[in-house]
């Protein structure tokens, strides 16, 4: 058993067994940057810094992408479950503004690359449609329509009638958020794993690491297959925040959901397959796939472990199918996959991506909340500059230093 899920995960199913990689047997080569982790932040990271010139080693406990990063439902958004209009109290008007467009330049990024990559990984381009949830929630939405597009977002506002017209369900009023998209975020991971051992970065799957000793520059990381000597470390572990050894930050872990239908004969009832997700805390989201399958996710909990047994996982499976069905009733709906997973948040909804301060050459990688891929590709960005000695202007944002609020200097 995973101890990061439980069940059947639809990504790793589809396509061809990945190339796997050996694990370490004795001391490996020095190397510029040690990333800890082979899931969508690691990987993303070791691209980024493999673009720049460094040399870079990775090292998965398990096997690439088989983290959480399996488990994801691949939603590709720049709204964060934190809206615009409440991170503008929390951070003031220019931070909030600047991470939100991070995030839309992150979603771009990913895009793009994404579009280089092979075909298995599934890439769309969507736009999103964030409903109300109830009547009370609609004045709150329309104020974050209107915030996004006084700060210069592509949004789009639907009211009742709108939504009655493209869908077969009802809700109060909608945003619809452009510039989106969807993937395979299991496939990603593993092609730019591949892509990243082409152009010579070691791999090895199936070595942790244990402890890291000696100062910035000239660090021994002590890992189950050896010593790895480096002048940095990326600790990109997940949802596995006691790996990354800071006391600097502070993280809720729960859990979620996910089922995945069998393949539906007509999608035609979704208009243009858009992303769905709403105002409720905790939120139902929900896409298509390329082979017409839903994947509904959900029924969120504070409990930190996943389920352990079918018998514990069968009535979220079942509470999903329903909340499906109640979307769109004209199909015929039937769980093929159905999984449950730890799920991290942040207490500030912003994810911890720097140098820690109290352990200089340990950089942290942590995108906790629901946009994880998009801050994976975030921590490849603002990492990317860390390593080299350049500030960032997300550091006071994202950083593990003092998180500040006020005008961006
Ligand atoms: C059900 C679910 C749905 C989600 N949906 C979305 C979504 O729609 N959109 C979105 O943007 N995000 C979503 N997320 C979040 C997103 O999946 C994650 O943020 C992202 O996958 C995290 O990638 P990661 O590389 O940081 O973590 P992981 O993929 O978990 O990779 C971390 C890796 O580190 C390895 N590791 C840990 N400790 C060590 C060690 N000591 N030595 C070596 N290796 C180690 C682990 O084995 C693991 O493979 C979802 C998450 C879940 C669980």
């Amino acid at each position: 058993m995973h101890s990061l899920y439980y069940g059947s995960l639809l990504w790793p199913s589809a396509g061809g067994e990945p190339a796997r990689y050996p694990p370490l047997s004795g001391d490996a080569e020095r190397c510029d940057v040690l990333i800890v982790g082979g899931g969508l932040t690691g990987t993303l990271t070791a691209h980024a810094l493999l673009a720049a010139g460094l040399s870079v080693c990775l090292i998965e406990a398990d096997r690439i992408g088989r983290g959480s990063s399996a488990a994801s439902t691949g939603l590709l958004q720049y709204s964060n479950d934190i809206m615009l209009t409440d991170l503008l109290s929390q951070l003031g008007e220019d931070r909030a503004v600047y991470f939100y467009r991070a995030c839309k330049d992150a979603v771009e990024r990913l895009c793009h690359l994404a579009e280089l990559l092979p075909e298995d990984i599934a890439f769309k381009r969507r736009s999103s449609l964030y409903y109300a949830s109830v009547p009370a929630d609609v004045p709150k939405l329309r104020k974050e329509y209107e915030t996004l597009r006084a700060h210069g977002f592509s949004v789009d506002w639907r009211d009742e009638a709108d939504i009655r017209a493209d869908f077969p369900f009802r809700k109060p009023a909608a945003l619809i958020t452009n510039g989106d998209g969807e993937m395979n975020p299991y496939r990603m991971a593993v092609r730019l794993a591949e892509q990243a051992g082409v152009q010579g970065m070691r791999i090895y799957e199936r070595t942790a690491l244990q402890s890291v000793k000696g100062s910035k520059g000239d660090l021994s990381c002590h890992t189950t297959g050896g010593i790895i000597k480096t002048a940095a470390v990326v600790y990109a572990v997940g949802y596995r925040p006691e790996m990354a050894g800071s006391d600097r930050i502070a993280v809720k872990l729960g859990r979620t959901s996910v089922i995945a239908t069998r393949i539906v004969p007509s999608l035609a009832d979704w208009h243009q397959r858009w992303l769905l997700w709403e105002t409720a805390r905790p939120y139902l989201y929900a896409r298509t796939t390329q082979d017409g399958r839903i994947v509904i996710g959900g029924l969120d909990e504070d409990i930190r472990h996943p389920v352990r047994s079918k018998d514990e996982l069968a009535p979220y499976a079942a509470g999903l199918l329903e909340q499906a069905r109640q979307l769109f009733p004209g199909l015929h709906l039937e769980a093929e996959f159905a999984w449950n997973a730890a799920f991290g948040e942040s207490k500030d909804q912003l994810p911890w991506i720097g140098e820690d301060p109290d352990r200089p050459g340990r950089y942290l990688a942590l995108g906790y909340g629901g946009n994880g891929a998009v801050y994976s590709m975030l921590a490849s960005m603002v990492l990317l500059d860390a390593v080299q000695g350049r500030a960032n202007p997300l550091d006071g944002i994202v950083g593990l230093g003092n998180r500040r609020t006020g005008p961006l200097k």
